[in-house]
């Protein structure tokens, strides 16, 4: 059957239209050198306007070197512009390992009879959370494989009423955003009713042949129902939709312009783009034969990658894991991203008992295995202000109110002051001493960085009534 490429339909062979992909790297290499066109593009892009996917396609194939720079320098500024120096923190929970799916890069996969098989009990999601709390995490991604019979959306659900009714100490979960197979809408209704903030699914690739190549068997096998899964989500209620590709699949640069087509898709269609967008990048783990994914992209190539998404949609968060080096997130961190995991465990019940060598539960290696203090305290020191900030969730700024918000500007008078004070909240509660020096240090200094004066003054006298022991105060 022949599709049109069409931005507004419902099909996802029409959002992403194969022969508009191809058509917009042709396009690319042809215009890879036309210095008048990238010059106008990065002139536009300046105004935060963001770029077309196709436009970005240009610039993604570009060699010339001060180009390179350009793109980057400009990444940096839109980033310092939009998001200032806050990072948002958060740590994924992984509830069950249990899947049906046959996804050939996923330690659980169906097949893999040699991973212990695990599904968190009620009480133990319990332990994790507090353990997480301990931690001074607010924010989790909790996660899970795709198992009607073991991880059933009821089970889904009481898991996250589990994870809210949590107060141990002054810690408390505020956000739980969700990473769970495409469903439908009924069931995204019902994750709205229980409160999520961002409903998470990434793509992988958006090339069909490949995506059903890599997802041989099981529901995820089908590259309409999971690529159409947001629009059904948003259907159901949810306002905030993360997606994502796992850059090194398959080609880099179709996937890059897939993923720019689908948050078009979502702004025309639905009349908000995604909330987030993730750059994970396959790394290795059990089961997984590295040879079959010769596709790994640079890390120049994936830098390149995170300063265009920050250009081409500058109002969509941008989140990278802990399958990146401490190395590559620094490198990454300038140039777009605006959340970060830290701390995190990738194995199911990880938080509360470190995995055994030999009892190999976790979906994938963690290049940075550094404990949450050191990932805050690295942050201070780069001049960054980690933020456990969830106030807009909390205070119903989502979809279309947030971008709104965002879009005119007035997002620093909230972002900024409630990072502070999250910030401080994490300092008195669970920091190691050095850490909250410098912190402290910080939070004096970036007070003074409240645009607006009045709420320069409430965020200092919230941070002095922390200091005395009340929480929870926001913008
Ligand atoms: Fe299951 Fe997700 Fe892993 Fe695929 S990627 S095997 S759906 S847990
Ligand atoms: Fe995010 Fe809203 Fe907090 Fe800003 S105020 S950090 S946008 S939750």
């Amino acid at each position: 059957m022949e599709y049109k490429y069409d931005k507004m339909s419902p099909k996802a062979e029409e959002f992403i239209n194969d022969r508009e992909i191809w058509d917009t790297i042709a396009y690319a290499k042809a215009n890879k050198d036309n210095r008048e066109l990238i010059d106008s593009l990065l002139g536009r892009a300046a105004d935060c306007r963001g770029l077309s996917h196709r436009e970005a396609a240009v610039l993604l194939e570009c060699e010339i070197p001060e180009v390179n720079e350009a793109v980057k320098s400009l990444a940096r500024e839109i980033k310092n512009k939009l998001y200032g120096s806050r990072i948002v923190m958060f740590a994924p929970l992984y509830l069950s390992n249990y899947c049906v799916n046959g996804c050939t890069y996923c330690p659980y996969h169906h097949y893999n009879g040699h991973i212990r098989r695990k599904k968190l009990t009620q009480e133990e999601i319990r332990q994790e959370v507090i353990a997480l709390q301990d931690m001074g995490h607010k924010r989790l991604a909790v996660e899970s494989g795709e198992d009607p019979a073991n991880n059933p959306i009821e089970y889904i659900l009481e898991s996250i009423r589990t994870i809210y009714s949590i107060r141990h100490k002054n810690g408390a979960i505020r956000r739980v955003n969700v990473n769970i197979a495409a469903t439908t809408v009924e069931n995204y209704r019902k994750l709205k009713e229980v409160g999520i903030g961002t409903y998470i699914l990434f793509q992988e690739t958006y090339h069909k042949e490949n995506y059903e190549r890599l997802h041989p068997t099981g529901p995820k096998h089908d590259y309409a129902y999971h690529t159409e899964a947001m629009d059904r989500a948003m259907e159901g209620g949810i306002d905030d939709v993360g997606i994502g590709v796992l850059f090194g699949l398959e080609m880099y640069r179709y996937d890059f312009i897939g993923l720019l087509m689908h948050a078009e898709h979502l702004e025309a269609y639905k009349g908000v783009g995604p909330h987030t967008i993730s750059v994970p990048r396959v790394c290795p783990a059990d089961d997984i034969d590295k040879a079959d994914f010769d596709n790994a992209v640079s890390d120049e190539i994936f830098e390149k990658i995170v300063a265009l998404i920050r250009i081409a949609v500058p109002y969509t968060g941008m989140i990278i894991s802990t399958r990146e080096s401490r190395a590559s997130r620094e490198r990454v961190l300038e140039l777009g991203i605006s959340q970060i995991s830290g701390g995190s465990r990738t194995s199911v019940g990880g938080y509360v008992k470190e995995e055994e060598l030999d009892e190999n539960s976790a979906q994938f290696d963690v290049s940075d295995r550094r404990s949450l203090d050191e990932v805050v305290d690295w942050l201070l020191r780069l001049g960054y202000v980690p933020s456990f900030c969830t106030a807009c969730y909390r205070e119903g700024r989502t979809g279309d109110r947030f971008m709104t918000l965002l879009k005119s500007g007035q997002i620093s008078n909230c972002c900024h002051p409630n990072a502070l004070m999250t910030l401080k909240e994490y300092l008195v509660d669970y920091a190691s001493e050095e850490t909250r020096k410098r912190g402290e240090a910080l939070i004096g200094k970036e007070l003074a960085n409240i645009p607006n004066s009045t709420v320069r003054q409430r965020a200092a006298e919230y941070i002095g009534q922390i200091e005395e022991g009340r929480r929870d105060f926001r913008f």
